[in-house]
């Protein structure tokens, strides 16, 4: 968040750079279960952003120091690949990338029922192959329909979509301009059929009306986001019944 405003983010009738409207998600596609080798995983276009997410476990977790007696780890791994964001980046790991792999394994383990597989991980790794702004929330909307793709019980699926604020008006799912050069930006994520939030970071200043405004606007497309998950899980267990059903 730079603060400069070089670029004009909404033009006089209120439309973003991207032709949205305030209240309008990017165009959303999430696939379940393209991963072979992965016990769940998914893959997750929002915009501009391409992620994809494997998931493993619960397994034997190694190394032996760092089982827990009486539930599963939870570890995430979130990296960007050097050619998804226009400045090549590094291949290595940036404390970036080390902090919001901490911030999405938080936002996703209060919807994993860990206590039922004492001294087992479950693995999450989160490859971005294109970057566009928002690729925190996207982790986690894909990272969770993996989990549920590997058969982990979960209590709720976690959708996420950021809050954001771009010349004093508030707008949904920031994308990378206006991430960089907007007043605010506020990343969400919850379990909507519980109604908890499971993430609520806020970078900018939002006033107390601005943040209620904000949370009601991001449980909206929320919704949407979860009715897209539930529905790309579904298609995955048709076509599993009916590789099922063919083979038999
Ligand atoms: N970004 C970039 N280079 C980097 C890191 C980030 O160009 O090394 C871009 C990328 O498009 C990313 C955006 O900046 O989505 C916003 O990054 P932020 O740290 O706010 O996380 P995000 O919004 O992706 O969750």
């Amino acid at each position: 968040m730079s603060g400069e405003k070089p670029v004009k983010l909404l033009d006089e009738k209120g439309i973003r750079t991207d032709g949205r409207k305030p209240n309008e998600l990017r165009p959303l596609k999430i696939q379940v279960g393209l991963l072979k080798n992965a016990d769940g995983s998914a893959y997750i276009e929002l915009g501009r952003n391409k992620i994809i997410v494997a998931v493993y476990g619960p397994r034997e977790a190694h190394p032996r120091h760092v089982v827990i007696p009486d539930r599963a780890i939870v570890r995430c791994r979130y990296h960007m690949a050097p050619f998804s964001v226009d400045e090549r980046k590094s291949p290595g790991f940036s404390r970036r990338e080390i902090e919001l792999s901490k911030v999405i394994r938080e936002a996703l383990e209060p919807a994993i029922f860990i206590e039922e597989f004492p001294r087992t991980a479950i693995d999450i790794f989160i490859e971005v192959l294109e970057a566009d702004g928002g690729t925190r929330t996207a982790s986690i909307t894909a990272a969770s329909v993996a989990l549920a793709d590997a058969g982990i019980p979960l209590k709720d699926l976690v959708a996420a979509t950021a809050i954001g604020k771009i010349n004093g008006q508030l707008v949904i799912d920031l994308n990378g301009l206006e991430d960089q050069y907007g007043e605010g930006d506020m990343p969400i994520a919850m379990m909507p059929s519980l109604g908890q939030i499971t993430l609520l970071q806020a970078d900018g200043r939002f006033s107390g009306e601005e943040f209620e405004e904000g949370l009601k606007m991001a449980i909206n497309a929320i919704k949407k986001i979860y009715r897209i998950q539930k529905e790309a899980l579904k298609k995955r267990y048709l076509e599993i019944s009916k590789e099922v059903l063919e083979s038999e």
